[in-house]
């Protein structure tokens, strides 16, 4: 097998984008150029300057900006961060209004807008973070309803970087511009990927490691005529036209100039080529059982895809698919302990949540490996639904002669559960079958003691101790509790009727 066959499936695009090798070819020749600070007036200073410039028209030829109206960060939370208390702080400190304040955001916003929003309320500014409809589309007339003749910013994300949905753009900013309330938009997710307008839309928020670019350099977009209602956050000396300090680090902004340049280029195909894969890539899951799509079917950018697979649990299909590279709503996988936030907020149950993947395609992605990752996941899938509690204990074929001694315990709400099934002659088991619905390793831990049932008596049916089982797959200590699930499944044995 070539080294190419064997090598994972990168479909985390929405995480971040591989570096395009020209972007990271030209970053590293300006990374050896003799420049100065881009602020000097010495010549070497000047020849950065001037490459700065460069990147930041083609930057904002990405979204159809002036070049002046472009804002270099450190990345789309600082981007986020500028917009959100450099516009509210601000209209606080004027407090030209009798009452405080009032910031508008929807409940699926990635962290890096619902916590800076949040973080508002301790400053005094009054919060309203709004319920999505079950597909993840803004309800514009929750949004009417909502806006307050003291409301200073509505800010949303154009498309979720969960589940792809996107927002009507046109009619927020419609909306928003008949109340004139400034609207911000983080377009991180769908920059390059679907036509931005400018329309009604005071700031916008970009990063350019989702467009090929490197990690570590964003932008945000500020209208003129925003540019009076917006306070730097970062202080000191008084770069990028006072809105925010630090030497410009060159090279970044030179790669992420020209990552902008060949994502504006490439938008219209690509987004029809990633639409057409996502669509292959649903279209060969769709009729697993029970899965679902998550999020609006059309209104959609054409890079994400997040599924939810139901019987599955998400962290046992996530091991199960070593060959994918992708993102996980599942608990124990994400490095938070909450199931998916966003996943929640569209009302999906807990486990829903926890069963669900997202898949995101890129540069790269070709239809080749997306038939490769449509047949992992059958193949995953299958193997875990064969061990799932949907799957009837009547269908394993008993031994003859046997009587069928059957032992549950735990719940898949709670994430973990198991279902002994043994063949019993007498008082001696002869064949033992497990269904476990958890992660990778209380399916492990449940066949190594599914493996020593067979020959016991039910007198003494209990091969070992939960830590022993603990130690006996390498599990983590923090799965002790899980393996005394296992002990709970074998005390509750009893016949089948
Ligand atoms: N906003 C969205 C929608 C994102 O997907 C991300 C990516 O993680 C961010 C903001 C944060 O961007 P950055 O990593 O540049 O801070």
């Amino acid at each position: 097998m070539s080294a190419e066959a064997s090598a994972p499936i990168y479909l985390d695009y929405a995480a971040t984008t591989p570096v395009d090798a020209r972007v990271a070819r030209r970053m590293a020749e300006v990374l050896a150029m003799p420049l100065g600070n881009a602020a000097s007036a010495h010549a070497p200073g000047r020849q950065a300057h001037a490459l700065v410039e460069t990147a930041r028209a083609q930057v904002a030829a990405l979204i159809g900006a002036a070049p002046e109206h472009i804002v270099f960060t450190s990345g789309a939370t600082e981007s986020n961060n500028l917009a959100i208390h450099g516009t509210a702080r601000l209209a606080l400190a004027r407090g030209r209004k009798p009452q405080a304040p009032h910031v508008i955001t929807l409940a699926t916003e990635h962290k890096s807008v619902l916590e800076p929003v949040r973080a508002l309320e301790s400053h005094g500014v009054s919060v309203s973070i709004l319920t999505p409809r079950e597909d993840g589309l803004l309800d514009i007339d929750a949004l009417a309803a909502a806006l307050r003749p003291q409301t200073a910013l509505v800010s949303l994300l154009h498309v979720n970087n969960e589940t792809g949905v996107a927002q009507d753009m046109a009619a927020i900013a419609a909306l928003c511009a008949r109340h004139g309330v400034p609207l911000h938009v983080d377009a991180c997710q769908s920059a390059g990927k679907l036509p931005l307008s400018l329309q009604g839309v005071a700031m916008l928020s970009l990063t350019a490691h989702k467009i090929g670019g490197p990690q570590g350099i964003g932008a945000l977009y500020v209208a003129p005529a925003h540019r009076g209602r917006i306070a730097a956050q970062m202080l000191g000396g008084g770069h990028e036209r006072g809105l925010r300090a630090g030497t410009l680090p060159t090279h970044q902004i030179v790669g992420f100039g020209l990552a902008a340049e060949f994502a504006a280029a490439a938008r219209a195909g690509e987004s029809s080529r990633l639409t057409a894969l996502r669509d292959r890539l649903w279209q060969g899951l769709r009729d697993l059982p029970d899965v679902s799509l998550n999020g609006h079917p059309t209104a959609r950018a054409p890079h994400i895809l997040n599924l939810s697979f139901p019987g599955v649990e998400g962290e046992s299909l996530f091991s199960a698919l070593p060959e994918l590279v992708l993102s996980t709503g599942s608990a124990c996988n994400s490095r938070s302990a909450e199931p998916s936030f966003v996943l929640r907020a569209l009302g999906r149950d807990t486990e829903q949540a926890q069963s669900s993947l997202r898949f995101s395609l890129g540069r790269d992605t070709s239809e080749a490996q997306i038939d490769a990752a449509i047949a992992a996941v059958r193949r995953a899938h299958g193997a875990l639904r064969g061990l799932s509690p949907e799957r009837d204990w009547r269908s394993l074929t008993p031994v003859p002669g046997t009587q069928a001694w059957l032992g549950e315990a735990g719940a898949q709400r709670l994430g973990a559960w198991i279902r002994f099934t043994l063949c019993v002659e007498g008082r001696t088991v002869r064949e033992a079958h497990v269904q476990v619905y958890g992660c990778p390793q209380t399916i492990a831990a449940c066949n190594h003691v599914r493996r020593q049932l067979p020959g016991r008596s039910l007198d003494a049916l209990q091969p070992g101790t939960p830590e022993q089982w603990r130690q006996a797959v390498n599990a983590p200590v923090e799965k002790l509790g899980r393996m005394l699930i296992i002990e709970d499944a074998l005390a509750a044995l009893r016949p089948a009727h």
